[in-house]
Formats: structure tokens, sequence, C-alpha cells
């Protein structure tokens, strides 16, 4: 199975791809985790990222591409994937379809979760996530049993340096300008589904699975 989660910043791509993730056996490969991981250690992918990333920008295609490319061709995407961050741009789009044509795959889904610019705020401000493991939590809609403190492996929690109220402003901008104009592209392929990311985060989950077993509207 190939999916593909779509959705602004905040949208809760990243706490939904964690359990799916879970459910189909699937490698969960976000962007922007790579790009922090390069970041945190410092290399010069990351370095070069950094520069972007610090600004709520997007990295440029060439980069980002790139890595996707070499991350699809490793063993554990035999058997499916899913895309959390990518693409975000329609060069994005059209390089990742280049890319899985010439491995003889497409994409199956593509799963938009739609948020509303005012709650992204509140969002993306209240994010928590482990030092260790990456699970994602909220202050207030989504927190840990113990303050600070990842309920699934006692790790540190920390707030994303661009989880601030000015860089969320510049990264929703990038969303509106370069992303959204995606959501045509897929529509156009047939292969867009959309649905309400603002319900409980259990009952998005439950509308992925439909969405997954062929089951939904
Ligand atoms: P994204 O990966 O799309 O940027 P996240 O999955 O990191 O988004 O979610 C952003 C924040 O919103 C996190 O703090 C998360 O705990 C919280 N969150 C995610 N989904 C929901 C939901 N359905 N209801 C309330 N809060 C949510
Ligand atoms: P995310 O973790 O998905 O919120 O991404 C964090 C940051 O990483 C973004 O604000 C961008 O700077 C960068 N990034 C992640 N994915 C992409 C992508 N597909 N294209 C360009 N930049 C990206």
């Amino acid at each position: 199975m190939n999916i593909v989660f779509m959705g602004p910043p905040g949208a809760g791509k990243g706490t939904q791809a964690e359990r799916i993730v879970a459910s189909y056996h699937i490698p969960h490969i976000s962007t922007g985790d790579a790009f922090r991981a390069a970041k945190e250690q410092g290399t010069p992918l990351g370095l070069e990222a950094k520069k972007f990333m610090d600004q709520g920008l997007l990295v440029p295609d060439e980069i980002t591409n790139g890595i996707v490319r070499e991350r699809l061709q490793e063993k554990d995407c035999e058997t499916g994937f899913l895309l959390d961050g990518f693409p975000r741009t329609i060069s994005q789009a059209e390089a990742l379809d280049d890319m899985l044509t010439g491995m003889g795959k497409e994409i199956d889904h593509v799963i938009d979760l739609h948020v509303d610019r005012s709650l992204l705020l509140a969002r993306l401000t209240g994010r928590r996530v482990c030092r260790s493991c990456g699970a994602t939590y909220h202050v207030l809609f989504n927190p840990p049993s113990q303050e600070g403190v990842c309920d699934k492996c006692g790790g540190e929690l920390y707030q994303r340096a661009d989880d601030t109220e000015e860089k969320v402003g510049t990264r929703l901008d990038e969303y509106i300008n370069k992303t959204a104009p995606l959501l045509d592209y897929y529509q156009a392929k047939g292969k867009l589904r959309q649905l309400n990311g603002e319900q409980d985060i259990d009952a998005v989950t439950e509308e992925i699975h439909s969405i997954l077993r062929g089951q939904a509207e």
C-alpha cells in the first residue's frame, strides 16, 4: 500500500502516520523528520536544510527530491510506504510520479486532512515531540500522562524550533502558496480523499482506515 498524507502543518499527519504504519507494517517517510535528523547530526544536507527550515520556508525541491528518491529504493519500501510531508510542491509531485513509474509503482491513496487555519496555530504552538522516539503530543489536546515525559518510551519531550507563532505564520503561507495547489493535481488524477482533520484523533484514524479498506463513501 503506497500512501501520501497531505494537509497543512499541524493537520495531524504525523500523529495519524504513527498509527497507520503500525497497522500496515510499512515505513513512515517524513521529509521533515529526515531534515531534522540531518540538522541534529550537522551533516552538509542538514546545514543546507537548516537555512530554510529556520525561516519556516520550504527546502528547495532538488534537495528534497534527492532524499526521497534514495529512501524509496530501500528494501523496507518494497511492500509499501507512507509519505508524510512530501510532496509539497507540484514539481515534487511530478518528480515522485517519475520515481514511482521508474520503479513500476504508483500511489494508491492521497489522503488530505483538512483543518482550519485558526486551529492550526493552537495545534502547532502546543505540540511537543519525544526526543527519543519522535512520538507527538499536545499540551492540551493530547497531553502525556506526566508533563514533559513520553508515555511510550520515557524520553524527554521538546518543542520544535519552528513551532513558534512567528514561524507558524510563514509555514502556513508556504502551504497556501506552494502546497495547496497539489490538491487539484491529485484530484485531477482521481487519487484524492479529503477528510475532516478537526475531529478527535481516534475518529480521524477510523476514517483513514475506512478509506484504506475502500469502504468510505
Ligand atoms: P503534522 O504532522 O500534520 O504537522 P501533528 O500530527 O504533529 O501534525 O499534529 C500537530 C499537533 O496537533 C500535535 O500537537 C498533535 O498532538 C495535535 N493533534 C493532532 N491531531 C489532532 C486531533 N485530531 N485533535 C487534536 N489535536 C491533534
Ligand atoms: P514538517 O516536519 O513536515 O513540518 O517539516 C518541517 C520543515 O522541513 C518544513 O517547514 C520545511 O522547511 C522542511 N520540509 C519538510 N518537508 C519538505 C518538503 N517536502 N519540501 C520542502 N521542505 C520540506
